[in-house]
């Protein structure tokens, strides 16, 4: 009876103290959920300075709805205090992780020196075996285990910003699936353009040592990768990253497929399907909702034929903002479907590529 009272005080305490949990406004698109993750973290089991439950709260309380620990399994500073075997970080966040509903997938990072480098591997069943002394036997193992792999942060410095024939290498075994266009706070436009290249699976994680509030201010502050999942779990997650649906997110700016990005621009938005009546000389206001938690920055591809838009707009974040069309000719008369075509300056689909939207008015 003591004993389970005990464990019912420590299970509320550890709720009562993760606070409350922010709501990430991010939609669902058709045909998938939108899941939040940070798929890159370490602990004190590795080089990090928090404990493995930690990290599970901070996912709670930050909104996201699944984290991977990535302890590194050849560098581990506190081993001399922290004497463990590889899965431990796991074991202990695993409990917390089932009771908030957090999905924990079990991963590592292979850290080796160049060429390979850093590379995490998710989905992985027992880290132990990826302790090998050549790092090919340590990633073949993770591959056996059915791992998706990373390659983390390429372009820091002690690693070089060119793509290496080790990395074709694990491409043509069939030993590499993703990379990182954002890692902590940095941004590199040359993973961007791999991932374009190579088909990869771009992420933006946040790599923490430290507790994410000493990392980022704000719970949106922090690297997210956007998962199109078709469920909610973890082999909807695997599949998602296989499949190649995900979108990098960080700092509004939003890094992926058209396919992915287009959705879920406008799932984001509420726009009154009313016609308008524009004439020549008239004006007409269209109240675009953004309920998504991210500002669209638009600017016009084309002006339009017999009618006015803005140059640019922003569309606020849980804001609703005015679109002012005018007719300026006779020429809208004739015209009963208006067309604005904007680029969305914060998405982008290449280095130097914005996603380009339509918006269709019907005009009686
Ligand atoms: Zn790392």
């Amino acid at each position: 009876m003591r004993i389970k009272l005990l464990i019912i005080l420590l299970v509320v305490n550890v709720l009562a103290s993760a606070q409350s949990r922010h709501i990430i406004n991010i939609p669902n698109i058709p045909g998938y959920q939108t899941l939040k993750c940070d798929f890159h973290m370490h602990t004190v089991f590795s080089d990090g300075t928090v404990w493995p439950t930690e990290r599970v709260e901070e996912a709670w309380h930050n909104g996201l709805d699944a984290i991977s620990i990535t302890d590194h399994i050849e560098y581990r500073p506190h081993s001399k205090d922290i004497v463990s075997e590889h899965n431990r970080s796991y074991e202990i966040a695993e409990p917390l992780a089932k009771q908030l509903n957090i999905i924990l997938i079990r991963g590592a990072e292979i850290t080796r020196s160049m060429p390979l480098g850093h590379l995490s591997a998710l989905f992985i069943r027992n880290a132990n075996l990826l302790a090998r002394d050549n790092v090919n036997d340590a990633i073949r193992e993770a591959h056996e285990q059915g791992a998706f792999i990373i390659l983390n942060h390429p372009n820091t410095k002690e690693q070089q910003p060119v793509w290496l024939d080790e990395y074709t290498q694990l491409l043509r075994n069939g030993y590499l699936h993703g990379i990182d266009v954002y890692n902590g706070n940095e941004y590199y436009p040359e993973s961007f353009n791999w991932a374009k290249e190579k088909n990869l699976t771009v992420f933006s994680n946040s790599d923490a040592h430290r507790t994410i509030g000493m990392m980022y201010e704000q719970a949106q502050q922090r690297p997210i990768t956007l998962v199109f999942a078709r469920s909610r779990t973890e082999g909807g997650i695997r599949e998602a990253l296989f499949s190649r649906r995900t979108v990098a997110y960080f700092e509004n700016s939003l890094i992926g497929n058209s396919s992915l990005l287009e959705p879920l621009f406008f799932a984001s938005l509420n726009i009154p399907a009313t016609p308008l009546y524009i004439q020549n000389g008239t004006s007409n206001l269209i109240f675009i909702t953004n309920n998504s938690d991210i500002d669209y920055e638009l600017e016009l591809v084309q002006p339009g034929v017999g009618f006015d838009l803005p140059q640019k707009i922003i569309l606020k974040a849980r804001r609703v903002t005015p679109l002012e069309i005018s007719g300026n000719s006779n020429e809208i008369a004739k015209t009963s479907t208006l067309n604005a075509y904007y680029q969305v300056k914060n998405l982008w689909i290449n280095p130097e590529e914005n996603l380009i939207i339509t918006f269709s008015f019907r005009n009686i």
